[in-house]
């Protein structure tokens, strides 16, 4: 039931509702069908977003968020960027803390974890306040057991390179909401069918972004190179911890902008990956230029993604120090 990453799902979730400018109790209720109204809000204009965070079960049965805070913050910033009612950090957490505790048996082993995803939409039913907020909005969080992403092996990435899209509006860049997925969307599907691609790295004009789900890290020699978070930049809580813990190995920590020219200098003696909740850090193996493929090193994983990797799984875990006091006991 494990393995299937997002189709399966905790018998309980945490839900709780705003309407005449207050938020009812969070409270559990089984994981089935929302009655919403076929005029809601986020069925015609789009009041979405969500986040996407883990628990994990420790050797000692204890069970533990990753930077929860990080993803509290970010939700609220979506809320306000989509003019939906904002759920304040002890609602969030009040929820989250319910859900993981009803669901607490059902936490895998690591490499296992529980995936939550907090989810916001506005259901005031009105087909005419295009141009209003929701006065209404359900605030849910559904909780889905994932086994280990890579149980069949970590194959490196093929990520086409695209330079004329945009991932989605600009001043949407930074927030997590359905609308960007949705942007994105077509160039994925493209990218597939024309070059096998596994995902596409947006570099509208030539800068260099990320892709539609994962922030893009490139390991070159002694410094890591990522796109600055300023503009179009989604601030991954995976991408700031591996920065984090680069730094700390010595690292030098570039966040700047670059284009795909020096990118594509970069690659022959450099690792990239991506990075993310669901997948940590992934190897890209292959970029995919106006045709042409250009492998990244010699196209396989490479040590220094993977050891940057295995310290943040060590502190998930419970089996490395949480020296940075990234974990939050349930
Ligand atoms: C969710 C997301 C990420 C990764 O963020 P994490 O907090 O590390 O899971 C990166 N880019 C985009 C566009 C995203 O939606």
């Amino acid at each position: 039931m494990a393995s299937s990453f997002g189709q399966s799902f905790a018998p309980q979730m945490g839900i709780c509702q705003y309407r005449d400018g207050v938020w009812s109790e969070g409270k559990l209720q089984p994981t089935e069908a929302l009655s919403i109204h076929p005029a809601s809000n986020v069925l015609h204009y789009g009041g979405s977003c969500f986040e996407g965070m883990k628990a994990y079960r420790w050797a000692d049965g204890s069970i533990h968020l990753f930077r929860p805070d990080r993803n509290f913050a970010r939700m609220q910033a979506s809320a306000r960027m989509l003019c939906l009612p904002e759920p304040s950090i002890e609602l969030l957490e009040g929820l989250i803390h319910q859900v993981v505790d009803a669901a607490r048996e059902l936490v895998p082993e690591f490499p296992g974890s529980l995936y939550l995803r907090p989810t916001l939409i506005g259901t005031e039913p009105n087909i005419g306040g295009a141009a209003h907020p929701s006065n209404e909005a359900i605030l849910f969080v559904l909780a889905s057991p994932v086994g280990d992403y890579f149980s069949g092996g970590m194959r490196p990435l093929r990520l086409l390179i695209e330079t004329e899209h945009l991932r989605c509006a600009p001043h949407f860049g930074q927030v997590k909401t359905g609308g960007n997925y949705a942007s994105a969307l077509g160039q994925i599907v493209n990218a597939r069918a024309q070059y096998q691609a596994d995902q596409v790295l947006f570099c509208p004009g030539g800068d260099v972004q990320e892709t539609g789900a994962a922030n893009f890290l490139l390991f070159a020699k002694d410094r890591v190179l990522t796109s600055a978070l300023e503009g179009a930049i989604l601030p991954g809580v995976t991408r700031d911890s591996i920065l984090q813990l680069a730094k700390r190995d010595g690292y030098e920590v570039q966040e700047r902008h670059y284009d795909v020219d020096e990118l594509l200098q970069l690659i022959p003696q450099s690792e990239a990956a991506l990075s993310g909740t669901a997948a940590i850090l992934t190897p890209v193996g292959t970029l995919i230029y106006q045709g042409k493929e250009h492998p990244v090193g010699d196209g396989a994983a490479g040590p220094r993604s993977q050891a940057l990797r295995d310290q943040l799984t060590a502190i998930q875990s419970g089996l490395g120090d949480d020296t940075l006091g990234w974990m939050q006991t349930v």
